[in-house]
């Protein structure tokens, strides 16, 4: 028989009644063995997803905010507890509950707070569907910089073969100081993939609130085209830039194994979804362009400097102030005599932009050296823009007569995806010129 892993997000696993349609959705197919549960999200617009609250009074906690962190655990505790009235199961959650805040207050730390939604999520679907809980602590690892160890899926294959059916929590595993550690957020889909590939899955469904991928984010193009397949380079294109869907790193573990993903619709179960398989077994696409998305938020550090193209090590030494100062980069578009660093405004916090541009200056000596912050990137993305002469021809002019200046491009020898860099104020209207043009 085949097997497959199910994912829950947490707009699955919201509220008590959305958790037993997940749990029908489980029972109706008997290949679905192994489930992975998020934490439980939000249940309407302006809800508080519960992982947010548990970051919450982890924040009112650290800031000795005793009165804030009780209010705030009390809506987790209304939560779970109004979630195990709503399934008409008696799971003492008061006790556990209890018994975890106590924890916390103990000092158990920010991330074993954060993962309280996950276990929980998982003790609660486990008991609605009689299935063995299995804690993610018992196979993933992370190492000292909080990177997944690959001995993760051995151990996850070891553990998981004594349970023919399991319900795990996702999103957090052991740290190398023996303490919970969590994903970076969104990071339930990881878990899906590393027990999917663990168990030799046919088939990864990740189940979430829409009907798969579409060429570009519904909030910024009205009903745009749904995609009904992808390839794992595209979807993690799409996602990094900001496709909502699912976590960019989670086609790693079943890329190498070549398992499919499909993104299911828990509340249409009926629909197809989208799947994402290896590039070879995609069909091909009857559009030049496969998506277009966008992020916001980067900031560009251009370099000038005469002769650059023949100075051995010259980009060396410029990407060795950037580890220095343990930031990493994006893209890196470069001319004859000229290069940029485009870096996430994340990494740019309290002035490390201009330490960055004063040591460029001091060890680098750039004949010219200038800033651009707050750039949107977009990206055009499609294995069938390859060897398709005059795509970039008429995104460009697209873009030109929607009246959008571009501050910078980016193209991959692989002819993957197009990387534009605009204003922040032009994200949307770049998306439209894009879509527009190709669909
Ligand atoms: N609950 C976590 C979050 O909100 C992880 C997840 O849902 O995958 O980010």
């Amino acid at each position: 028989m085949e097997l497959k892993v199910c994912k829950f997000g947490g707009t699955s696993m919201a509220d008590g009644n959305i958790i037993l349609s997940a749990a029908n959705i489980i029972k109706a197919d008997a290949e679905r063995r192994y489930v992975v549960v998020s934490a439980p999200g939000k249940r309407f617009s302006g809800d508080v997803k519960v992982t947010d609250l548990l970051y919450q009074c982890s924040d009112a906690f650290e800031s000795n905010d005793l009165a804030t962190f009780e209010t705030t655990f009390h809506k987790i505790r209304t939560r779970f507890t109004n979630i195990e009235k709503e399934i008409g199961k008696d799971l003492g959650m008061q006790e556990a509950l209890n018994l975890v805040e106590r924890e916390i207050l103990a000092g158990a730390g920010r991330d074993y707070c954060a993962s309280r939604g996950e276990y929980f999520a998982a003790k609660i679907m486990s008991a609605v569907l009689n299935r063995p809980f299995v804690d993610a602590t018992e196979f993933v690892r992370f190492d000292e910089d909080c990177v997944l160890k690959e001995e993760t899926f051995a151990l996850a294959s070891e553990v998981l073969s004594r349970y023919p059916e399991a319900v795990i929590p996702g999103f957090y595993g052991l740290g190398a100081d023996g303490k919970v550690k969590t994903f970076s957020r969104g990071g339930g889909d990881i878990s899906g993939a590393i027990v999917a590939r663990a168990v030799k899955a046919s088939l990864y469904e990740n189940w979430t609130d829409v009907s798969g991928f579409y060429a570009c984010d519904p909030r910024i193009v009205d009903s745009p085209k749904w995609i009904s397949e992808l390839s794992y380079q595209e979807l993690r294109e799409l996602s990094y830039m900001g496709a909502n869907v699912l976590h960019s790193e989670s086609i790693f573990p079943v890329r190498s194994a070549g398992i499919p993903i499909r993104i299911c619709n828990t509340f249409r179960p009926e629909d197809k979804g989208t799947f994402i398989v290896k590039t070879d077994k995609r069909k091909p696409s009857e559009n030049v362009v496969t998506g277009v998305a966008g992020k916001k938020d980067f900031s560009v550090i251009s370099l000038e400097k005469s002769m650059m193209n023949s100075e051995i090590g010259f980009v060396g030494k410029v990407l060795a102030i950037l580890e220095r100062h343990g930031i990493s980069f994006e893209h890196l578009p470069s001319g004859i005599d000229t290069m940029s660093l485009v870096i996430d405004n994340i990494h740019l916090k309290d002035g490390a932009l201009e330490t960055l541009v004063n040591e460029i200056k001091t060890e680098i000596h750039p004949d010219r050296i200038y800033t651009h912050e707050n750039i949107a990137l977009i990206a055009t993305v499609g294995h069938g823009m390859a060897k398709n002469v005059g795509t970039s021809a008429r995104l460009f002019k697209a873009l030109s007569e929607a009246n959008i200046n571009v501050i910078m491009i980016d193209q991959g020898s692989s002819e993957l995806n197009i990387i534009v860099g605009v204003d922040n104020e032009d994200c949307a209207a770049c998306i439209q010129a894009i879509y527009h043009e190709f669909f």
